[in-house]
């Protein structure tokens, strides 16, 4: 008996929650995910637990995707029914951005090894990579953009839905990642470091000093797994030393 009003209630609370996910004018061609232009609708349904009492969840919702973040989306939904997990529609988009940092990930390294003035003058405008230099930058801008793209934000009952993944995105050199350690292993695949010395280095150093961290590793790319030990403990105590000088002029 129990049971059947816990079902009742949440039922009932589904139907308060009305979708008013509105597409705004400017945004009606555009992916929810990506803003490339729309072909699919990516129906999210979450049957699998009504968050209600915590924090005010979307049982039910239709989004304009295109086709490779429909299908992203939706292979995400599906693996996570089958294994009885909650995803809520911002761990959908967290994935979804996720696929489009790996898959583009060749594009987006243009932007990491290049600027737009080396790039055109990099001495390629005739022979075999011709094409290359013309369109790299151009590519990387396009998956730049995709990753980068702001979803619209959707409202249930009037009030803006949080999207819980914000807080945790990193933004860096221009790119929004999910999540630092996205950002992390983008970093590691695209300039050959190791993602675990990489880890290391920038626990010491703090995440402000991305930069500061990838420039530490690049360079040791060539040092071997002694010296990149060595040169981290070097770095502890830099960081430590730092610190105690810090605290003596406070
Ligand atoms: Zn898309």
């Amino acid at each position: 008996m129990k049971k059947k009003l816990t079902t009742q209630q949440a039922a009932s609370n589904a139907a308060l929650l009305a979708i008013t996910s509105e597409t705004p004018f400017d945004k009606r061609h555009d992916c929810w995910f990506c803003g490339e232009p729309n072909q699919y609708v990516f129906n999210y349904s979450n049957t699998i637990e009504y968050k209600v009492s915590e924090s005010r969840t979307i049982p039910k919702l239709s989004l304009p995707s295109c086709k490779e973040c429909y299908q992203v989306a939706k292979s995400s939904l599906t693996k996570a029914k089958y294994e009885g997990h909650y995803y809520s529609i911002w761990t959908i988009k967290a994935q979804v951005k996720q696929y489009l940092i790996h898959h583009h990930r060749k594009d987006l390294a243009i932007g990491i090894n290049w600027t737009k003035a080396e790039l055109e003058e990099s001495g390629f405008e005739e022979g075999n990579f011709a094409g290359f230099q013309r369109s790299a930058w151009f590519m990387f801008e396009l998956a730049r953009a995709r990753v980068n793209y702001v979803s619209w934000p959707l409202i249930v009952d009037g009030i803006t839905v949080l999207d819980e993944y914000q807080e945790q995105s990193f933004n860096f050199d221009d790119v929004v990642y999910p999540n630092i350690e996205q950002a992390m292993q983008h970093y590691a695949d695209t300039l050959s470091l190791s993602l675990d010395y990489f880890r290391s280095v920038l626990e010491l150093l703090g995440d402000n000093n991305f930069a500061k961290a990838v420039r530490f590793c690049r360079l040791l790319v060539a040092a071997n797994a002694f010296e990149r030990q060595q040169a981290l403990r070097q770095l502890r105590l830099d960081v430590t030393q730092l610190n105690v000088s810090k605290s003596n002029h406070t």
